[in-house]
């Protein structure tokens, strides 16, 4: 192992990836290591999410969101081509599915066209022709041919043989690190010294904690949101062959529960994630995850937020909260498709978390990807979704804001 590199990524996720990828591709550094806490890529957000290459249709024309969602989808589907892998290109109609929602469908066509994506309005004949079973409340949906379904950890683990090949160290299983910033070195557990010109943080729900001890991002917390899903029986009757998303509440950065068919062979139907809070930034089923002190503070700051009501939240929490009951998820589901059944659905294991930021200052969730600098150092703080979908092009945009290179 080297003892000194030009650049240290922390965090074998998709974005970690991409980073040493782009950094490689444009002739910018070959001296890379990546230090990933896992003893194999994707165990979080990265590897456990719904897979869709969003299109770019929710985000605020000019957000960071907006800037890299529709040229990074592009590119992941190039990468895709190029090494063959799994894609399922099968759209997505967006619904709303309470007559007061509907002119939302023209606020997300024209964020679509703004932000370059392809996106047309269409009417309940053609929405029935695509899936016959969905509600069809006002007649009208938005239509998005370009969104698609891949299969995240195959990415990865074709990003990671070529980085390999590349020369690229990724030393899996380091955990328990200490940061020496004055003098830009990471110390190992073995006592291993490994100096670094510039390190880049792309640590998903643990790089706020990581950012802190480079003296920024002091206005930020985490607040993690899980996702549960579950899934279409096989023997449903109900067959759903493009993604069904509702309109989503615009005051929160999540989509609300929508049906994703897989990039599988015969493909599995989801249906999800739901939204609730949890305590432990990593404690996907269990409460051995669980950092006391840090998430009693993170649950003071929800509550604080749900009582003073501030951007629908508190309507927003309290519904996600209770989609915990099988009873209202299903209800959710059908939302989307009115005649589903409890005896069509059953619980899926697949199960995450977002690296969900809350801003303290601004006293509301942080809906964008948040790209700062420190010494020596770039952090990449709430890479939410669509950051899977953004990825090369995200990295493209940290090294490009970063003074080191
Ligand atoms: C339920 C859910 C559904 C989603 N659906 C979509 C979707 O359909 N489309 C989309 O585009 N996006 C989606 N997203 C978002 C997307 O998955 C993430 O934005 C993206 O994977 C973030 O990648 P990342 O590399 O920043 O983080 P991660 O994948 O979390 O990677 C961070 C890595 O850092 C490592 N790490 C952390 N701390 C340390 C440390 N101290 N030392 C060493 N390594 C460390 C972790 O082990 C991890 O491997 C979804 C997310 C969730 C949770």
């Amino acid at each position: 192992m080297k003892n000194s590199t030009e650049v240290v990524i922390i965090g074998g996720g998709i974005v970690g990836l991409c980073l040493a990828h782009q950094l490689i591709k444009r002739n910018i550094s070959k001296n890379i290591i990546i230090l990933e806490k896992e003893k194999s890529i994707g165990c979080h957000s990265s590897g456990r999410n719904s897979g869709v290459i969003h299109a770019g249709l929710y985000y605020k024309p000019n957000s960071l969101k907006a800037d890299v969602c529709v040229s990074g989808g592009k590119r992941l589907k190039s990468w895709i081509k190029d090494n063959n892998l799994s894609i399922n290109k099968c759209g997505k109609i967006i619904i709303p599915t309470k007559r007061e929602l509907d002119n939302q469908l023209d606020l997300l066509l024209k964020r679509g066209i703004a932000n370059g994506a392809k996106v047309e309005l269409i009417n309940d004949v053609q929405l029935k022709n695509m899936i016959p079973e969905a509600k069809c409340t006002t007649n009208r949906a938005l239509w998005s041919p370009e969104t698609a379904v891949i299969k995240p950890l195959e990415i990865m683990h074709s990003l990671e043989n070529n980085l390999l090949d590349s020369g690229v160290q990724i030393l899996k299983d380091t955990k328990n690190w200490e940061l020496e910033t004055e003098l830009s070195q990471i110390r190992l557990k073995s006592n291993k010294i490994i100096k670094y010109s510039h390190l880049i943080n792309c640590a998903g729900v643990q790089a706020e904690e990581i950012a802190k001890k480079f003296n920024i991002g002091s206005d930020y917390i985490l607040i993690p949101f899980k996702g549960h899903y579950w899934r279409l029986k096989k023997e449903c009757k109900i067959k759903i062959s493009t993604n069904l998303y509702p309109v989503p509440d615009l005051n929160v950065p999540f989509l609300g529960v929508h049906f994703t068919p897989t990039a599988d062979n015969i493909p599995i139907v989801n249906i999800g994630p739901t939204a609730s809070f949890c305590l432990g930034r990593e404690n996907y089923f269990n409460y051995k995850g669980i950092e006391p002190i840090r998430s009693s503070t993170n649950l003071r700051i929800l509550i604080d937020q749900y009582l003073q009501n501030k951007d629908n939240f508190r309507g927003y929490v309290h519904k996600q909260a209770f989609l915990a009951s099988p009873r209202l998820f299903l209800k959710a589901a059908q939302d989307l498709i009115p005649c589903i059944k409890m005896k069509d659905i059953e619980r899926s294991q697949k199960v995450g978390i977002r690296s969900q930021l809350y801003n303290k200052k601004a006293n509301s969730l942080e809906d964008d990807f948040l790209c700062l600098e420190g010494k020596n150092s770039t952090h990449l703080l709430n890479a939410i979704s669509p950051a899977f979908t953004s990825s090369f092009s995200l990295a493209d945009l940290i090294i490009d804001r970063s003074n080191f290179f």
